[in-house]
């Protein structure tokens, strides 16, 4: 899941979180590498209150994904193969 070249959103600064694969906005994110959900997850930091519009939260950029690991954490269910 490792896409960082290939595909860049329309928005600005996106960046590849290392946790789960999705493209967010790093401005949005506390951690440089990690999505605002993951770096929630993972180390406590607030998320973003993700507001989903076609795929992607238009706030903070991530699509949904979650990494195995962090979907078993959770208790989730992880939404992408
Ligand atoms: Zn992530
Ligand atoms: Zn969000």
């Amino acid at each position: 899941m490792d896409n960082a070249a290939c595909s860049t959103p329309s928005g600005p600064t996106a960046t590849v979180c290392d946790e789960c694969g999705s493209q967010f906005l790093s401005s949005s994110s506390k951690m440089a590498s990690l999505c605002p959900d993951c770096s929630h997850h993972l180390y406590g930091y607030d998320n973003c209150e993700h507001m989903f519009v076609r795929d992607h939260c238009i706030r903070c950029g991530w699509d949904g994904s979650r990494s195995k690991y962090l979907a078993k954490l959770i208790g989730a269910k992880p939404e992408k193969p």
